[in-house]
């Protein structure tokens, strides 16, 4: 009798490995239960409708380093499969990738939908069996074998791969399997502030500032954006993601620290003394002598410094350079709240990484229960990484069934 794989979730997880699975063992039945009536639907919304499948980061040290959760635990699952075997997997099935400046790797076509199609059709193509609107209600260890109950069918099963993403549900039917579930807590968000300094310059961006998290340990560096409601771009983002548990824990009310700047706070005070001496009949206000500092972010600070529209740099008091330095370099805002991150967004928490073989992507408790994707405590920052973990654990757990 054939053996039978059934994995819950038809999702980037899901049907990566339902694929994969069945190419490398046409004897094996793969089924997908899919809870909702349409699969793949974050993949058709990813990346803005465009899909950032993997990063172009291709040594695995350096691509753990992009996960807040599950650091440690993908290294040695990325030494068997990570960026570049995803780049040809998807071009082996004639979906030609491309690189963008930022690292990010989209399908040429631009649309998700070149994904989705990708993937139903190779499923179809290697036999899997696909049920949507049967949703997974049920898992049960039956001797050497699961029950899997659904809304209207019942299966029995050699092997399970549970890839149902972040969902409350599934996680406590896991929690009934004895597995221990790390609280859900949201990443990827931006900061909302409400401050003067900030108000009506949305779409104003420096390229390179530092961020702290004042009474913590958490500090990053990149690209920050003004937005309507406060602070984004990747900057913040890594910050949402590497202090998702805590920032939570704080309610997600704190203090930041920004130097808008890409040099040091140290050396910035004379540099603007210099400024006072070289251009002393010059308006400050009129121009910012930072070229980080777009015109009008410079006159919000300037005007935060509590320097006159007309007062020229000669006139500054020593008081008044160490203020504009420290809006600079040392500018404090208060944080009340956030917003999601529309592009992706990604929840903190999941499956407990210490009750997992990353060998294998399965469970230590129970032969052939197998994880991939979101429902494990794993996540990344923005770039595509999250989909790169969804592939490795799905591609894994293909080569682990029936191993
Ligand atoms: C708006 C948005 C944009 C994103 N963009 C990107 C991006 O560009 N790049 C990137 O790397 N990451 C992106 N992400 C993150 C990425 O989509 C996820 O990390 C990834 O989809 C996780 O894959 P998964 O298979 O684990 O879960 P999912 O893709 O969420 O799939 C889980 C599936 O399980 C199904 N399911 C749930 N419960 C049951 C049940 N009881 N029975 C049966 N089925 C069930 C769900 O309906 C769903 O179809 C984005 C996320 C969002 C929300």
């Amino acid at each position: 009798m054939k053996k039978k794989l059934i994995i819950v979730g038809g999702g980037a997880a899901g049907f990566f490995a339902a694929i994969n699975a069945a190419e490398l063992n046409p004897e094996l039945e793969v089924v997908i239960l899919e809870g909702s009536n349409k699969v793949l639907q974050k993949v058709k919304v990813s990346g803005g409708g465009r899909c950032n499948v993997t990063h172009a980061c291709f040594i695995p040290n350096d691509l753990t380093e992009f996960y807040p959760r599950g650091r440690k635990e993908l290294l040695g699952p990325f030494h068997q499969f990570m960026t570049g075997d995803t780049m040809e997997w998807f071009e082996n099935r004639g979906v030609p990738l491309k690189i963008e400046d930022d690292n990010r790797i989209f399908p040429e076509s631009n649309s998700s939908q070149t994904i989705i199609d990708c993937f139903t059709e190779s499923a179809n193509n290697a036999g899997v069996v696909l049920k949507t609107s049967s949703r997974v209600d049920t898992i049960e260890k039956k001797g050497e074998q699961f029950v899997v109950k659904t809304n209207s069918e019942e299966f029995i099963t050699d092997y399970v791969l549970i890839a149902a993403g972040s969902n409350a549900k599934v996680w406590s039917l896991v929690e009934g399997l004895g597995h221990k579930i790390v609280p859900p807590v949201p990443s990827l968000f931006t900061f909302n502030i409400s401050d003067e300094r900030l108000k009506n310059i949305p779409g104003i961006s420096v390229p390179n500032a530092s961020v702290k998290i004042l009474n913590s340990k958490l500090a990053e560096q990149g690209p920050l954006l003004i937005t309507h409601w406060g602070l984004s771009g990747p900057g913040i983002l890594k910050l949402s993601a590497w202090g998702a548990t805590e920032l939570s824990n704080k309610n997600y009310n704190f203090e930041i620290e920004v130097n808008w700047l890409s040099k040091p706070t140290e050396g910035v005070l004379e540099f603007l003394k210099i400024q006072k001496n070289k251009n002393g009949k010059k308006q400050v206000i009129l121009r910012s002598v930072f070229e980080d500092v777009s015109k009008r972010l410079w006159f919000k600070l300037v005007k935060a410094a509590r320097i006159s529209e007309t007062a020229q740099w000669a006139q500054l008091s020593n008081k008044q350079l160490e203020d504009l330095a420290n809006q600079l370099t040392k500018c404090t805002f208060k944080v009340n709240g956030k917003s999601t991150f529309k592009e992706e967004f990604v929840t903190a928490g999941g499956v407990d990484l210490k009750e997992i073989n990353f060998k294998r992507f399965e469970s230590k408790f129970h032969k052939n229960l197998f994880f991939a994707g979101e429902v494990l405590n794993i996540d990344a920052v923005t770039g595509g990484f999250n989909f790169q973990n969804a592939w490795t654990g799905g591609w894994i757990v293909a080569n682990s069934v029936g191993n």
